[in-house]
């Protein structure tokens, strides 16, 4: 793998997640050698997924490469690779490109779509995990809505023009908004020999309610607004088989559908190697203490969404989402610095900061605390936050310049399959 001799210990980073940077952000030109590994070159704002597949933002603008964010630091190498096994017992790792031995090793690996089991939809259901897949369901859209110009008959156009997002946590809720502005401004003007009003967006969720991990205030809201937008929410529905044609639920409610959006969850990502009681069973989470150490492992870490951590205040674990990740990572990174000078650690507690999601133009709901309201100032805050999240200063000011010029012409401008999108040989 071509890594330079060093006298101080080496900590391998398997991640360039939101983990992963702020764990090798606070190593910075510390005494210790920090190997980042990931198999993408580039780390990935997923908050925004949705809007690359719902032509809103190009994909570069949500995505920032690794080295870039490594590059004032004299410790920290990236390797481009992907970690295949752990050898816990001769401290090395397995990757494409070779194997490489360890100090401490932590695992970041985040999470991968769960289809609970079921292979069909994984065949031909849409995931949303990465960038590539988000640009898949942004080609899959458009070449669909193109699809349905030519349509020989009504049921085929139907089902071109059908759009069914299984899972109305966040982000089938923010998805589902955004398509539903496709079908209100940009069809109607784009698509003159289409009637928008035949494009149905459907969001199926099995919960009672859409947006579970929020406020009741909160779903009830999301609701009303996604309904004013046109999108037909479905709640207590569960997915049950998918061909690539026709969606079956566990209700009466059956949808022909070229277009089946799968939102509906996501399980942990591990790497081979380690004892298998070190995993929890049914989220594939990394079993960890207070201090991010894999069960029974006193060098081995494991970060944000493939960590599971029992505390008082979060009994089941963390939420699999950017904040826990990113308090994570900087702790640790004192935490090392404490192990390896024979200091005590610090335990972690999580400081939540609230969620949100937004649907569609000025509109969005937000939870904070007890305090919780939506509407037009939700959907402000929602945009300066995710906008101050977004790493590096020039997506910053691209994203921020798409929104006004999306917001001021009721556009969204990516509207480009660059890459057909081929359902059947995915
Ligand atoms: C569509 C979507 C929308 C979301 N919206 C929100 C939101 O609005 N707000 C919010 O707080 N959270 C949101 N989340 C959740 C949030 O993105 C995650 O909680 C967060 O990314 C977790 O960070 P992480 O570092 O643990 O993992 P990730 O960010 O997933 O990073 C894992 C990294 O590990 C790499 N990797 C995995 N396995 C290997 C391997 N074997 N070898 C090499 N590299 C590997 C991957 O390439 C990836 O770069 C969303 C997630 C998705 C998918």
């Amino acid at each position: 793998m071509n890594i330079p001799e060093s006298n101080f210990p080496r900590l391998i980073i398997v991640g360039g997640g939101f983990a992963g940077i702020n764990l090798a952000k606070s190593l910075k030109n510390k005494p210790i050698q920090v190997l980042l590994i990931d198999k993408h070159n580039y780390h990935t704002f997923q908050p925004l997924l949705y809007q690359v597949s719902s032509s809103g933002l190009e994909p570069d603008s949500i995505a920032y490469p690794l080295r870039k964010i490594i590059k004032k630091s004299n410790n920290i190498i990236f390797r481009l690779t992907e970690v295949q096994e752990i050898n816990p017992q001769s401290n090395s790792i397995e990757t494409t490109i070779g194997t490489i031995s360890y100090d401490y090793l932590v695992l970041a690996t985040g999470t991968t779509t769960n289809f609970f089991g079921n292979k069909n939809v994984e065949a031909y259901s849409m995931p949303m995990k990465t960038v590539p897949e988000a640009l898949n369901i942004r080609s899959l859209i458009l070449q669909n809505l193109e699809k349905a110009t030519i349509a020989k008959t009504e049921e085929e156009r139907k089902a071109y023009l059908n759009f069914v997002i299984v899972g109305a946590g966040p982000t089938g809720v923010e998805l589902a908004g955004a398509i539903a502005e496709l079908k209100n401004h940009v069809v109607p003007r784009d698509y003159k020999d289409l009637n928008a009003q035949d494009m149905q967006i459907h969001l199926l969720e099995g919960a009672d309610r859409v947006l579970p991990p929020m406020s009741k205030q909160a779903s009830a809201k999301a609701e009303k607004f996604l309904k004013d937008l046109g999108v037909q929410v479905h709640c207590n529905t569960l997915v049950k088989e998918y061909d690539g044609k026709k969606v079956e639920t566990n209700s009466d409610l059956e949808l022909e559908s070229e277009t089946l959006i799968w939102a509906a969850g996501v399980t942990g990502s591990p790497v081979k190697g380690l004892a298998a009681n070190a995993l929890m069973e049914r989220s594939n989470r990394y079993k960890v203490n207070r201090y991010n150490q894999v069960e029974n492992y006193s060098n081995i870490f494991a970060l944000g969404d493939i960590a599971y951590m029992e505390t008082e205040a979060f009994p089941k674990g963390h939420p699999q989402v950017a904040q826990p990740a990113i308090q994570q990572g900087q702790l640790l990174g004192e935490n090392i610095m404490n192990l390896m000078a024979n200091k005590s650690m610090r335990k972690f507690k999580y400081n939540d900061k609230g969620s949100m999601a937004t649907i569609g133009r000025n509109k969005a709901v937000v939870d904070l605390g007890k305090v919780k309201f939506g509407g037009f100032f939700a959907w402000f805050v929602w945009m300066f936050i995710h906008l101050m999240s977004l790493v590096g200063f020039r997506n910053r000011v691209v994203v921020f310049f798409n929104w006004v010029y999306n917001y001021v012409n009721f556009d969204k401008a990516a509207r480009l399959i660059i890459r057909p999108f081929d359902k059947l040989n995915k």
